[in-house]
């Protein structure tokens, strides 16, 4: 099978919940943050520095219907970079366009 014949029998994980494909997810986590503050226009600016910490466990959800996927970097890693192998058009509802 060639490079490109493969490319095109991979799909995108599903979510688990909406079946949607998942080409990326949403996270967010506690953190804390270093800002440099200034006044510009008389109103208060501020400019990301750095993240000095982050604080507790990373979230990660569906984009599409906003349910927790994963847990960890470890799992988010492995369910994004987990591949169905599939044959286009052999048996099966097809979303891609
Ligand atoms: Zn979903």
């Amino acid at each position: 099978m060639k490079p490109d014949e493969l490319a095109r029998t991979l799909r995108p994980p599903l979510c688990p919940h909406c079946n949607q494909p998942l080409y990326f997810l949403k996270m967010s986590i506690l953190g804390c943050l270093e800002y440099k503050v200034e006044v510009k226009n008389q109103q208060l600016t501020y400019d990301l520095l750095e993240v000095v910490e982050w604080q507790g466990e990373a979230e990660f959800w569906c984009p599409h219907c906003g349910q927790t996927v994963a847990w960890s970097e470890d799992e988010a890693l492995k369910l994004l970079t987990r591949r169905d192998l599939e044959v286009y058009g052999a048996g099966g509802s097809s979303s891609d366009n």
